[in-house]
């Protein structure tokens, strides 16, 4: 992510009352893993899009050792892309646009659109907002880390016209993620995020509302974004750099799609059921307060006319 280019698109009241609604997730995201009871995805024929997050032009956040967030987006979904094919997805599109943010954003929808998939999974690395970065010297160059924060997160948009399939996606790369022993970040719950606080859907899984994400909410199909790690962080991005992690991370997604496959193309009951008991929740405490309701839409249009977003 690019902290320094976003707008804000949840107001304080939003997300302070939305704390709730993480709470009331926290009870009640009862959503199983999905029980194939035999059922087979057929992967041939399932078609994911890995969109590698920025462009060079655009390249996104910076890391604790001057790296470019484009440099671990491109490695990432490049290792991804390659498993995913030797398990047999072989439909799998790795997704590389360029040119600057705001063109690259239209670009990497209208491609993605226009490939039909059954999933659009979003590369990027993390970072923190300015006031949390500390300077140091890396290569006798100046840089600035901070190691505060570590971990995944996990991203998805109400604007996303599937929201359900995207949620139950995002669910299951939460818990394929925390079985391979990562942790998601907890700290976008936080007040001392300001503008950069989320509400957490899935407390379980490490998933969050961000609504106006261009790539999610303009997507027409289900569409999550993954912050693999902190690359500000000076451990965690030697992490990211390392092989092993870049393997964990594309098993964990193999199977999160395996399963999602196999749900999207059994229509379980339980499954869809859950999925659609999420969205309910969360859309209910929503409309029970209507300033927020306000408050959030109000900030996407200004989102879709800015543009500004690097995503
Ligand atoms: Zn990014």
């Amino acid at each position: 992510m690019t902290w320094s280019r976003r707008i804000p698109i949840v107001s304080i009241a939003v997300v302070a009352s939305s704390l709730a609604l993480g709470a009331a997730w926290g009870e009640t995201p009862d959503i199983a893993a999905p029980k194939s009871d035999g059922a087979k995805c057929a992967r041939d024929k399932f078609r994911v899009v890995l969109d590698v997050g920025h462009t060079t032009d655009a390249p996104g956040a910076s890391s604790a050792r001057g790296v470019d967030e484009y440099v671990f987006n491109l490695r990432l979904a490049k290792v991804i892309d390659q498993k995913m094919i030797d398990a047999g997805f072989n439909k799998t599109v790795l997704m590389v646009t360029g040119g600057p943010g705001n063109k690259s954003m239209y670009e990497r929808v209208g491609r993605a659109n226009g490939l039909s998939p059954d999933l659009l999974l979003s590369i990027h690395h993390d970072s923190v907002p300015d006031k949390f970065k500390e300077k140091w010297e890396y290569d006798g160059k100046p840089a600035v880390f901070s190691d505060q924060f570590s971990g995944h997160s996990i991203f998805v948009s109400d604007n996303n016209v599937h929201l359900q399939e995207s949620l139950l996606f995002g669910h299951l790369l939460g818990e394929q993620l925390k079985s391979r022993g990562m942790q998601y970040t907890p700290h976008y719950t936080k007040s001392f995020m300001g503008r950069y606080q989320r509400q957490l859907l899935d407390a379980d899984a490490g998933v969050y509302r961000y609504d106006t994400l261009f790539v999610l909410k303009k997507s027409q199909m289900p569409a999550v974004l993954l912050e693999a790690g902190s690359i500000v962080n000076r451990d965690e991005e030697l992490l990211m750099a390392s092989p092993e992690r870049q393997l964990q991370i594309s098993a964990a997604v193999i199977d999160a799609v395996d399963a999602f496959c196999v749900a999207q193309s059994t229509r379980q009951p339980q499954v869809a059921q859950s999925a659609r008991r999420m969205t309910q929740v969360a859309r209910s405490v929503l409309r029970h307060r209507p300033n927020q309701t306000a408050a959030a839409a109000a900030p996407i249009t200004k989102m879709g006319q800015s543009g500004l977003d690097a995503h």
